[in-house]
Formats: C-alpha cells, sequence, structure tokens
C-alpha cells in the first residue's frame, strides 16, 4: 500500500460491518483505523439484536412461568423486577462492547474514540481537530430510527431508549407495524403492560408470507395486544400528571404513559463530508453503491445499513468481510450474494423465513406448489397453551425446488437456520422427504410435509 498516506484503510463505525471490515482489512496487512463517536459495537450490540434478545429471553419467562404449573411445578409468589433485567442486559452489553475493543487492537486496528468527517480527497479530520489520511475510506455508520414529524414528536422514544427505562410503562403504545414494533410488543406484553400496535397501513410485517402475518396477529391479540390500523399519529400532548394525550388517524385521543416509534429506520450519511468529495447519496439517504460495496468516488467504500440494502446485521458483516477480502485479501474482488437471505421476527411467537413468499412465487413463477403443518406443538398441549405453529414450504412446481420457508412458532428462528442452508443450496420437496424425522420435534414438519 502507498506509504503516502497514514492509514490504508479508514473506517468511520465501528458497527458489525465496519469492524468486521477493519480487523480482516488488518489480518491481510492493511493499517487500519476505527472512528467511532458512540460506543464500539454499532445498533446489532449496543441497543438492537442483542439486548433486544436477551429482553426476549426474560419476556418470555411469564409464559414459561404459566405454563409450568402443568408440568407439575408450584411457582408461587412470582414477580419481575424490570430494572433487574435491565441492569443484567446493559452489564453484558459493556462486556461485549470490551471483547469487540479488544478484538480491533489484537488486529492493531488504531480505534478513534470520536466522531469522523471526510474533509477532502483521502482526508479525515476527527472531532479533536486531528487530521489523518488513508487510502480507501469505508463509511460503516449504520442506520437510526426515524420519527416521523407532527406535533408532539419530542415526547416519543424509539428502541434506542426502550433498554433504558426506570421503569415499565402501565399503557405503552407502539407506532409502527415492523420487526421493531412486533418484537418490543411481545416484551412489554409479557412484562405486563398494556400493549397498543399501531400501524399505518392495513398490516403488519409487509414482506412475510400473509398467513404467518395472520398468525401472528390472531395470537398476538389472545395475548391482549391491541391493534390499530391506518391509524398514524397526529398529535402527542403531555398531560400535567406526565401521561400523554394521543391522537392517531382515525381514532378518539386516548392516554399512553409511553409512545414509542418503530417506523423504519434512516442511513447516517449526513454530516460526514460526502457531499463535497462528490460521493452519490439516494433518495432515501442511503449511500449508493455496486455490488462491491464500492461508491462513485474510487477510494470510497460502504457497507452495512448505511447503503440500505438488506439492514440485517449478518449482511452487513458479509458486507465488510467482502470489501476487506476484495479490496485488501490476495485473491480476486467478490460480491456478497444478497438473494435468498434468511431473517427472523423475535416476535412473541417467533416468525422466521427464507426465500419467496407464497404470492411472491405465484407472481414469479406461475406454477408452485405449497406444503403447510398447521399443528400445536406437544409443549403446548401439555400447558394447555393453545396456540398452534404454522409451517409453511413453497416449491417450484417445473423442477420440485424448494423456493421459500416461512415459520411461526417456538424456536422458528433455530431451526431455520438449517433448514435455509437447504433452500440456499436449491435442494427439492423430494431431498426433504428423503430425509428421516427426529421424533418428536416441531422440526420434524419440515421433512412430513404432505
Ligand atoms: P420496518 O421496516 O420493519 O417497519 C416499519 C414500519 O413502520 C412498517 O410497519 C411501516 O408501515 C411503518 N412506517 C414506515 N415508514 C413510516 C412513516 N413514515 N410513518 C409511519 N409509519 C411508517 O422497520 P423497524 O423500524 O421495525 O425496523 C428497522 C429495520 O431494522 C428493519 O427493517 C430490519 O431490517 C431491522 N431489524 C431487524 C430485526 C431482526 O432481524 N429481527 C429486528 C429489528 C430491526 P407499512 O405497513 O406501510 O410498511
Amino acid at each position: 500500500m502507498a506509504d503516502q498516506y497514514d492509514f490504508d484503510l479508514f473506517t468511520i463505525g465501528a458497527g458489525s460491518g465496519g469492524v468486521r471490515a477493519s480487523r480482516v482489512a488488518a489480518a491481510h496487512g492493511a493499517r487500519v483505523a476505527v472512528a467511532e463517536e458512540y460506543r464500539v459495537g454499532g445498533t446489532c450490540v449496543i441497543r438492537g439484536c442483542v439486548p433486544k434478545k436477551m429482553l426476549v429471553y426474560g419476556a418470555h419467562f411469564a409464559e414459561d412461568l404459566e405454563d409450568a404449573r402443568q408440568f407439575g411445578w408450584n411457582i408461587e409468589g412470582k414477580s419481575f423486577d424490570w430494572q433487574r433485567l435491565r441492569d443484567h442486559v446493559q452489564n453484558d452489553v459493556a462486556r461485549l462492547e470490551g471483547l469487540y475493543g479488544e478484538t480491533l487492537s489484537n488486529h492493531k486496528v488504531t480505534i478513534f474514540n470520536e466522531r469522523a468527517t471526510i474533509t477532502g480527497d483521502h482526508q479525515i479530520t476527527l472531532a479533536s481537530g486531528r487530521q489523518v489520511t488513508a487510502a480507501h475510506i469505508l463509511i460503516a455508520t449504520g442506520a437510526r430510527p426515524h420519527i416521523p414529524e407532527f406535533p408532539g414528536n419530542q415526547h416519543v422514544i424509539t428502541s434506542n431508549e426502550a433498554f433504558h427505562l426506570e421503569r415499565l410503562p402501565r399503557r405503552i403504545l407502539i407506532a409502527g407495524g415492523g420487526y421493531i414494533a412486533n418484537e418490543f410488543a411481545g416484551i412489554f406484553n409479557e412484562f405486563g403492560s398494556k400493549v397498543t400496535v399501531a400501524n399505518r397501513s392495513d398490516t403488519i410485517l409487509r414482506g412475510y408470507d400473509e398467513a404467518l402475518r395472520d398468525r401472528l396477529l390472531q395470537i398476538a391479540m389472545v395475548k391482549g395486544i391491541e391493534f390499530l390500523f391506518m391509524a398514524e399519529l397526529e398529535h402527542i400532548e403531555k398531560q400535567e400528571d406526565g401521561t400523554l394525550l394521543v391522537k392517531l388517524t382515525g381514532q378518539e385521543p386516548r392516554i399512553f404513559d409511553c409512545v414509542m416509534v418503530a417506523t423504519g429506520r434512516v442511513p447516517n450519511s449526513e454530516g460526514l463530508g460526502l457531499e463535497a468529495i462528490g460521493v452519490e447519496i439516494g433518495t432515501r439517504g442511503e449511500i449508493v453503491v455496486d455490488a462491491f460495496s464500492r461508491t462513485n468516488v474510487p477510494y470510497v467504500y460502504a457497507v452495512g445499513d448505511v447503503t440500505d440494502r438488506v439492514q440485517l446485521t449478518p449482511v452487513a458483516i458479509r458486507e465488510g468481510q467482502a470489501f476487506a477480502d476484495s479490496v485488501f485479501g490476495p485473491g480476486q474482488p467478490y460480491a456478497v450474494d444478497h438473494s435468498c437471505v434468511p431473517s427472523a421476527v423475535f416476535s412473541h411467537p417467533p416468525i422466521a423465513a427464507v426465500g419467496m413468499t407464497e404470492s411472491e412465487a405465484r407472481n414469479r413463477l406461475g406454477s408452485i406448489k405449497v406444503y403447510q403443518a398447521d399443528f400445536r406443538p406437544m409443549k403446548n398441549v401439555v400447558a394447555g397453551r393453545n396456540e398452534r405453529c404454522l409451517y409453511k414450504m413453497v416449491v417450484d412446481a417445473a423442477n420440485d425446488r424448494i423456493v421459500g420457508i416461512h415459520m411461526i412458532g417456538p424456536e422458528a428462528p433455530e431451526i431455520m437456520q438449517a433448514a435455509a442452508i437447504a433452500v440456499k443450496a436449491g435442494l427439492t420437496k423430494a431431498d426433504f422427504d428423503a430425509t428421516i424425522a427426529i421424533h418428536p420435534t416441531m422440526a420434524e414438519e419440515l421433512v412430513l410435509f404432505k
């Protein structure tokens, strides 16, 4: 690498994509620096996937303890302490943050704990005023919660603040019907809050298979979550007693203790000096990149949520890895394959999916076969819990290839990770049929579809 620059790579943002790219580039021999203005680890580790999953585990005990009675356990005097869970989660987040920092240091990556801005060709200026230069610049600044514009929006919280609440709200309104809305609706509901979910459209989880969305809605309503559709936030007034008077379209004003918005995430592309060096920004604020995460400026790259391709941690990690291998590794440049990405919603119960939904497959392929298993898992039968799983397999009728699997039910994301390999590899329904079941499991339904 040219020694005319201070670094071979300067990464802005130490989240999932930035950390992976930085440490892999360093392992390939590059001189790397990374700047992070907040905490090393990024959204996923600090205020996203990881602490969220811990809350999901914590929340699920509400049902497990209830179900335990039918399994012979006497659970007397159970109670829940939010502050204890919250603090345990934050302690673990701090531990993980330390590990991420260590990983970077072990790879001899220089960490600047401050904001960095591009101030000229190959030039970065840190908040402290220090200027450095780099042969390559990687933008991995992620995204932040979108807050809709309406009078009183200063009273809302986002998922960022949800992890730090002083106490649980008695009544919470969650605006949005996507991943975060449904995950936090389940969490707060299990902890005993009265949850109302309000979405602007007439559906939840757009993009997921309709049958699964309906099943989640049905189960969530039985659990006590209220859903409002075609309902957008119009205004919020803070009352003298601290409660919030909320007006939603088509609804009478109502009082809530907390309003959380989960209406998508906006790429963090502003204030980085990108415009000054001519980096193209898209209409949603995303940095426009090609399949190799290259921007239109030859030495500037971008990975992860800031590019708004697929806003998922494992995708950002793959993009970071591919970038570092391609630019600093010995092999040929390669692109990340963004097709057939499995995903999950950690709702109660969770949803997992890979590939095309039934309607997508019908539109794209024409002739398809759909197999479905609608069953009550053994544990729910014994527990007297009337919650059914729904598994769907979508098959291309022309060649028997599985083009989609969709599941809702306990452990669906755990099961899906293995099933997704088969779909990605292009296996057929006959391959699944040829596999002997593991009995008794829920997952065996995948090889028993009739
Ligand atoms: P989503 O994109 O999942 O959902 C956004 C929701 O907000 C939709 O219901 C949408 O309505 C609605 N909405 C969008 N824009 C507006 C607006 N301007 N005003 C009012 N409502 C609006 O976003 P989330 O915030 O839930 O999550 C952000 C991203 O983070 C996800 O897309 C996902 O990629 C990632 N994520 C992944 C998780 C996982 O993997 N388990 C967990 C959490 C987040 P409509 O019905 O019209 O679409």
